[in-house]
């Protein structure tokens, strides 16, 4: 579980040993935290009205599935196993398609989709290409709403890829330098998310620096400002809306 100062994450992998026993839950709407986010939807849809979407995060199947089998073993299947490899990114791009669309009849309205473990830091272009792209579009097929996919790192030699990934959205962090060659590259495909420093402007920054940043991002040419990857625990609620109030400046 997460403290006050660390985001919750898993603590065991249950198919590190292997995938002879993979298996879908038979009633996944009922199980672990997922009652208490469709819970948690109501609750925010009561408070904020019909006007505000709501848009729901969740883990994509690359992590999901580096999850399930630990990134040691997952990173080892991609090379020793393509069978195995290929075999649990199905079962998590399946358990990722159920949850989305459990998250829709609970009443969100936008998905993003944070899949850190598909960054080219970890997994190499050709493997994003020919095995983990496929999964994303599959997922972005079966999930009939707006989404956005986020991939930490500089994404920039797979951005082209991410393009066919079939997201409305594609949310980058900072790390990605030529923002107008990205917009370029996505032209018609993909809009752009992002890209304020998530630790150096929004955790460790002034309102001052978050408007300076999401002004350059407006200018650079993404189209909705936002933090460049999660928010880390602690930042500044005032950084969080000195992002709105420099969209809303920019545009007055
Ligand atoms: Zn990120």
């Amino acid at each position: 579980m997460g403290t006050q100062n660390r985001q919750p994450s898993i603590t065991e992998h249950p198919y590190k040993k292997g995938i002879d026993d993979l298996k879908m839950p038979d009633n996944l709407t009922g199980l672990g935290r997922i009652p208490a986010v469709v819970e948690a939807t109501d609750i925010v849809r009561d408070s904020v009205g019909e006007d505000v979407p709501i848009i729901a995060g969740m883990e994509g199947p690359v992590t999901l599935a580096s999850d399930l089998a630990s990134v040691k073993k997952f990173m080892k299947w991609s090379i020793k196993k393509p069978d195995d490899f290929k075999a649990i990114l199905d079962f998590a791009t399946d358990a990722c398609i159920e949850y989305a669309n459990i998250l829709l009849d609970s009443g969100v309205d936008m998905i993003c989709v944070p899949d850190p473990v598909a960054s080219p830091d970890l997994m190499s272009p050709a493997t994003f290409n020919d095995t983990l792209k496929p999964c994303l579009a599959k997922f972005a097929e079966a999930v009939d709403c707006v989404k956005v996919l986020h991939i930490c790192g500089n994404v920039t030699p797979i951005l082209d890829m991410m393009g066919d990934c079939k997201f409305e959205g594609l949310s980058i962090e900072e790390k990605v330098k030529d923002v107008k060659e990205a917009k370029k590259t996505l032209e018609g495909r993909a809009t752009l998310v992002g890209n304020v420093s998530s630790p150096f402007t929004i955790l460790s920054g002034t309102p001052d620096k978050v408007k300076e940043d999401a002004k350059k991002a407006l200018d650079d040419g993404i189209s909705v400002v936002a933090p460049g990857c999660g928010i880390a625990p602690n930042s500044p609620l005032e950084n969080v809306k000195a992002l709105v109030e420099a969209r809303d400046e920019y545009f007055s």
